[in-house]
This record gives C-alpha cells, sequence and structure tokens, in this order.
C-alpha cells in the first residue's frame, strides 16, 4: 500500500544489529527502504546484514558520544545518500536495587538510553531538515510508564524517553519531522533473556500480566515502526505507542 511505502527512503537504527532492532530493520527493507544499522559490535552488525537484503550497511557508533552520532549520520548519508528515518534503539540495562548503584553505573544507563537518543536525534536533525523532513522514532519500554525496584536507572531513562519525544516533536514539527515513541512489551531479546536468569519469576509474571499470553519476538515491532516511517503517520507526532500485547492495560 502506497500510504506505507518506504521506497527511496533511508532509514537508520542504532542498536539495528540485534534484536528488537534488528525487526524493525527488517520492517522497514520489507517496506521498501535502505537500511543502515549501527552499533558496537561490527562482526554482529555484518551477521545481522544478510536478513536485510542488497544495500543494507552496517556503520560503527558508540551512542554515548556526541562525536560518534554525528559520525554515523555523516557515514549514512557518504553511503546511501540522504536519511529520512532514524530510530534510537540502542539500549542497555542494568539490573540491581537503586541503593546499590554507583554513579558510574547510573550514568552509563541514562548515557546510552537517553543521552544517547538526543545525540542521535541531533546529528539527523540538520540531515533531516536540509532534505525537507523526516521521522524519528524513540524506543521506550514498559518502564516508560511503570516502575520495578530493579530498574532506577532504566526506569528513569525511559521515562525520559517519553518526555524527550514530545519536546523534540514540538521544536522540529516546523520542519517537517515527525518525532514519535514505541514502548515495546516484554520481548524475547538477548536483554530479556539475561533479565529471565536475573529476576526471579519474571518470565512467569510476564506471560500471566500479558492478555496475549506471550512473550514478544523482535519482528512484532516491525509494523508500527513501518507505520512511524511512513506517510501514514504524517499528522502524527510526539506520542508514544505502546506494542505488548495489551500488558500496559491489563487491571
Ligand atoms: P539487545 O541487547 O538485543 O540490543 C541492544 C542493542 O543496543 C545492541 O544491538 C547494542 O549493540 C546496542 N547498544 C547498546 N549500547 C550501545 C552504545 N553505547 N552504542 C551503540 N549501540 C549500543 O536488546 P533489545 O533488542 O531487547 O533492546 C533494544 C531496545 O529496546 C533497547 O533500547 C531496550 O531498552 C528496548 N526495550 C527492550 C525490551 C525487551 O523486552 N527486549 C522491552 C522494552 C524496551 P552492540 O551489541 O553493538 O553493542
Amino acid at each position: 500500500m502506497k500510504l506505507f511505502d518506504l521506497s527511496g527512503r533511508v532509514a537508520l537504527v542504532t542498536g539495528g544489529n540485534g534484536g528488537i532492532g534488528l525487526g524493525m530493520a527488517k520492517g522497514f527493507a520489507e517496506a521498501g527502504a535502505t537500511v543502515a544499522i549501527a552499533g558496537r559490535n561490527a562482526e554482529k552488525g555484518q551477521g545481522a546484514l544478510a536478513a536485510l537484503g542488497p544495500g543494507a550497511v552496517f556503520v560503527e557508533v558508540d551512542v554515548t558520544d556526541p562525536e560518534s552520532c554525528r559520525a554515523m549520520v555523516a557515514r549514512t548519508v557518504e553511503r546511501l545518500g540522504r536519511l529520512d528515518i532514524l530510530v534510537n534503539n540502542a539500549g542497555v540495562a542494568n539490573r540491581k536495587r537503586p541503593e546499590l548503584y554507583s554513579p558510574q553505573e547510573w550514568h552509563a544507563v541514562l548515557d546510552a538510553n537517553l543521552s544517547g537518543a538526543f545525540f542521535a536525534s541531533q546529528a539527523a536533525y540538520f540531515e533531516m531538515k536540509r532534505s525537507g523532513g523526516g521521522k524519528m522514532i524513540n524506543i521506550g519500554s514498559m518502564m516508560s510508564i511503570f516502575g520495578a525496584a530493579f530498574a532506577g536507572a532504566y526506569a528513569a531513562s525511559k521515562g525520559g524517553i517519553v518526555q524527550l519525544t514530545k519536546a523534540l516533536a514540538t521544536a522540529w514539527a516546523s520542519d517537517n519531522i515527525q518525532v514519535n515513541a514505541i514502548l515495546p512489551g516484554w520481548i524475547d531479546t538477548e536483554l530479556t533473556r539475561t533479565a529471565r536468569t536475573q529476576v526471579e519469576g519474571l518470565h512467569e509474571r510476564v506471560l500471566a500480566r500479558t492478555p496475549a499470553g506471550r512473550w514478544g519476538v523482535p519482528d512484532d515491532l516491525a509494523g508500527t515502526a513501518v507505520f512511524l516511517a511512513s506517510a501514514a503517520s504524517d499528522f502524527v507526532t510526539g506520542t508514544a505507542i505502546p506494542v505488548d500485547g495489551g500488558y500496559a492495560v491489563q487491571g
């Protein structure tokens, strides 16, 4: 369908070398976009390219470093000619009670999840403005809405993502840049495989609370990502859409 067609578009997905990022990147490629995936682990990145069809590229980045974010955008434009869609998906978790965090551990989570999204957006803004518009998608979490004893830094960063989304959406609407967030429910990835070993009973609690009756898979995020990256969402900005099998509305 033309409304959702991404032919001729270039999408850049941070943390697109695995997990949820790769699930969304595959959706963009299927909708016709050329995709750049970015991350720290080049070997994982090169391996992921096979799932994205011809033309896809891997770009190395550490999103905690503003200069690295600027270089990521420059490399993408150099190799693929333009930048229409940015997904701020790179993220880390550190599960422990708040009283046990060192300042360094706190900063590591906030730097990757929140500052990283800001630095990458800032870098992409200038390219999108120059070409007449674009789409930014920030990845939040159920921890954008809820709290958990083991998620002080993570929940702070993901709550921040929702407010950052609103602020960027209002700032850049007049440049024809729409900025939205996706809040994934519990998705089976490397990140949550570790969580299941660290947090007792998590697997069962997620199953019991999710009306859909299952954990999500990375491909579950692709449809909403394509919607938010396409002309179908041109009048949608500043919002946060849960993709969670109903987890957030279960009483
Ligand atoms: P993964 O651990 O599989 O993916 C995280 C990705 O982020 C990796 O590809 C990693 O790349 C990248 N990354 C981390 N730090 C940096 C950095 N400093 N610079 C560049 N890239 C970085 O986990 P998920 O796929 O599960 O997570 C993806 C996003 O979805 C995260 O933001 C996470 O918080 C969010 N999320 C996940 C949920 C889930 O249930 N799985 C639920 C809600 C939100 P590399 O390996 O190269 O370092």
